[in-house]
């Protein structure tokens, strides 16, 4: 059984939230053109936090003029000065971390061990790693003697990681000498619209970065506006839909998109640090994850030990409050993901599948779901095929090595892949053959400013990170 731990609440004092916001359009607090609003709120209560702005297309086409016009001063600075920039941001991230932290976790439901050990200190090193790029872009593009900017980015993320998914987007974007329009995602706004704050403490030119929040309307009135790129994060049915409406311009696009990884445990793997990486491949941030290990494939002969190690883990995770820095398993985003999430876990029962759950206590109010598992499914089933996005791991098995291969590969995403052995130079072929932008081995769920992350596939295209996240950025 988990051990019991006295309550240990992150104070909400140091993040103060607003009744309501407006857009951060060129330097300054704006009123939606249509006037309206709508509830951002906490997941683990259900309670309103505040009410934000809805973006209107004129809402778009103002910040995006806004954007137009700072490219001829932002586009313009050295590189070594939008560095000092850069720079600012980061160390103010830093500075405000825990406030970030709280904010993130208040209006996302992840546990707070996670915003303040992963998400925000993520977020700022990507400012940091792409300030250092900004007078060096002749080296991101070798061969090409001036790259240039592209013009004005817009950019569009979801809500698993609200703050670390704009700054994936706006540091290489600003690095490269390019200005935004930035639409967070409509259940985990709070954190962008303090991060604009932060911009606006930097002293960046009025009209670099933008801010205008609501739903899916106005992420396609974005994507349908005078922009030169849409950097994408988010489903493939809504990356497949950008690709379609930008088909045939002069639009250039990323497309961070769904995945439904493989996680590959063979028999001789040391099975302790399997089992945490299984763990922390499925469950982390309750399985709002792209790049989650949602398919465990495990080598035939170590199935019933996985299983059996596996279940008694379940019993050690702690469901509860995201903002109690013991919770490991926090609250799923939204009611509409929460109802995701059943409807998926139901179609694995009634396929037959059999499903383990963590023997956790629910907190009556908020969305909460319990770390959970299935064996015996079939790859046909919805629960192997589709992303569930929840913290729900299927579990399926091999004999081989080739087979292994196989069924890793057999999925229309190709983001990410894991493989566990003892012997490298399984470890070194089997990810040779796997068809994902990421392949991790002996861990899962490493991220780094200097690596590049990025799709196959259904999983999208382009990349982000590293010195590779900015050639979506620059015109050779
Ligand atoms: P989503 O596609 O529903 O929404 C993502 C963003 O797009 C939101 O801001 C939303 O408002 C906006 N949007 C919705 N409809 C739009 C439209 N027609 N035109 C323009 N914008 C529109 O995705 P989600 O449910 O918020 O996020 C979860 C998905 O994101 C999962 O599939 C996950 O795998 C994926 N994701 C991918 C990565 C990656 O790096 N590949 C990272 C995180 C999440």
């Amino acid at each position: 059984m988990a051990l019991r731990f006295e309550p240990a609440l992150e104070s909400i004092a140091a993040a103060p939230i607003a009744a309501h916001y407006d857009h951060f359009i060129d330097g300054a607090w704006t009123q939606s053109t249509g006037g309206e609003r709508f509830a951002t709120i906490d997941p683990a209560n259900e309670t309103e936090l505040s009410r934000v702005a809805c973006g209107t297309g004129e809402d778009i086409a103002r910040a995006v003029a806004a954007a137009r016009t700072a490219t001829s001063t932002w586009g313009r600075m050295p590189g070594r000065e939008r560095a000092i920039y850069l720079y600012r941001i980061a160390r103010a991230i830093t500075e405000r971390s825990r406030e970030f932290a709280v904010l993130e976790t208040r209006d996302g439901g992840k546990p707070i061990a996670e915003s303040r050990d992963f998400d925000i200190p993520t977020a700022a090193a990507h400012f940091f790693y792409y300030a250092g790029w900004a007078d060096k872009l002749a080296y991101a593009l070798p061969g090409t003697a001036a790259p240039a900017p592209l013009g004005v980015v817009g950019a569009i993320v979801p809500w698993n990681f609200p703050l670390l998914m704009a700054a994936w987007k706006i540091a290489p974007a600003l690095a490269c000498g390019n200005t935004i329009v930035l639409k967070p995602a409509e259940t985990t706004p709070l954190t962008a619209l303090r991060l604009a704050d932060v911009i606006a403490d930097a002293g960046l030119p009025a009209g670099t970065v933008n801010i205008v929040t609501g739903d899916g309307a106005t992420g396609a009135a974005l994507v349908a506006a005078e922009v030169d790129k849409i950097a994408f994060t988010g489903s493939t049915a809504v990356g497949k839909g950008i690709a379609r409406a930008i088909a045939g311009t002069k639009k250039r696009a990323t497309l961070e998109l769904g995945g439904k990884a493989a996680n590959i445990v063979f028999a001789d793997a040391a099975r302790d640090e399997a089992i945490d990486g299984i763990v922390n491949a499925i469950y982390f941030n309750q399985g709002h994850v792209c790049c989650a290990g949602s398919r465990l494939l495990v080598e035939e002969r170590a199935h019933d030990d996985i299983v059996a190690r596996l279940t008694e883990r379940l019993r050690t995770l702690r469901l509860g409050q995201p903002l109690d820095k013991n919770t490991d398993i926090g609250a799923i985003n939204s009611r509409e993901q929460y109802d995701r999430i059943v409807a998926l876990v139901q179609s694995g029962i009634d396929d037959g599948a059999t499903l383990v759950q963590a023997p956790c206590a629910i907190p009556e109010r908020g969305f909460f779901y319990p770390p959970s598992f299935f064996t015996g499914a079939a790859p046909t089933q919805r629960i192997v095929r589709e992303e569930i996005f929840g913290p729900v791991l299927t579990i399926l098995t091999f004999r081989t090595a080739a087979e292994a291969i196989e069924k890793a590969n057999a999925t229309p995403y190709g983001l990410s892949a894991g493989v566990w052995t003892s012997d490298g130079a399984k470890a070194r072929f089997v990810a040779a053959r796997l068809r994902a932008g990421v392949v991790w081995c002996n861990t899962f769920n490493r991220f780094d400013a200097s690596a590049a992350f990025g799709g196959y596939r259904e999983s999208g295209y382009g990349r982000e990170g590293g010195p590779s996240g900015l050639h979506g950025y620059l015109s050779a």
